[in-house]
């Protein structure tokens, strides 16, 4: 499934978030938003999962013009960097919670949850409660919750910024085997351009509401299209 972004522009009172982004994400890619705070990373993929209404422009995601579809309708998986579990429900309570309440059948319910669990490498976990478990293990958990309804886009928003460098480090290499598995669209946002490289097919360099660059990672670090690709990219955190 492939996204659009057709002349997306978003202003919150007389600032403007994001000015005329044109962009496409190719189907099945992982790409990342790229950019310091305040660049309107977010606010793009809210944009792209409509929870923000553009103020001009289209989103299309598999050839369907989304601008003006119910967020109900939209099959869009997303993953904030708290996403809070159901603290009293258990890991496959969790999983599951998406499955329930569109009322599939139970047998299947169950099958896709123990698929998920060996997912995301938690097999024997699946009876916790969130607070029996990691912040890493958790952040698993809201993916594999994400992933269970089987949705046309993932969508994933500083997902591990909550967590300290090192378990970071590990899921940044947990999610790229993921997505070269299940491959399904993914746009996830991250301000470290370390992660961005590791993780990402693709790079979508950000400031001030607009795109600096977009290209692999080779590309933006090879050849940065501008002085601030320059300077942020080289960055070293
Ligand atoms: P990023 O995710 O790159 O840090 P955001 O997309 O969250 O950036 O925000 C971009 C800019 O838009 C920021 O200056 C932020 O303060 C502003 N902004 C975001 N959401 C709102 C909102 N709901 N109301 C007013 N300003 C907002
Ligand atoms: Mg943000």
């Amino acid at each position: 499934m492939s996204i659009s972004i057709q002349q997306v522009s978003k202003n919150f009172g007389s600032f403007q978030a994001l000015g005329n982004i044109n962009l496409t994400i190719p189907d099945g890619k992982l790409v990342a938003l790229l950019g310091p705070s305040g660049s309107g990373k977010s606010t793009l993929l809210r944009t792209i999962a409509g929870l923000e209404k553009p103020d001009m422009g289209r989103i299309i995601i598999n050839g369907q013009d989304t601008t003006n579809l119910d967020i109900r309708r939209r099959n869009i998986g997303f993953v904030f960097q708290h996403y809070a579990l159901f603290k009293h429900l258990t890991v496959r309570q969790n999983i599951a919670f998406g499955l329930d309440i569109r009322k599939h059948p139970a047998k299947q319910i169950k099958n896709k949850v123990e698929e998920l669990l060996g997912l995301i490498q938690l097999q024997g976990l699946g009876d916790r409660y969130p607070s029996q478990l990691s912040g890493g293990q958790r952040q698993r958990v809201a993916l594999a919750r994400a992933l269970a309804v089987e949705p046309q886009v993932l969508l994933l928003d500083e997902p591990f910024g909550a967590l300290d460098a090192k378990v970071r480090k590990e899921l940044r290499s947990w999610l790229r085997r993921l997505h070269d598995e299940v491959h399904i669209t993914s746009v996830f946002v991250t301000h470290d351009q370390e992660e961005a490289m590791e993780v990402a097919d693709e790079i979508v360099v950000m400031n001030h509401g607009k795109i600096e660059q977009v290209g692999s990672p080779q590309e933006v670090y090879d050849h940065p299209a501008t002085s601030f690709v320059m300077e942020f990219v080289g960055e070293v955190n």
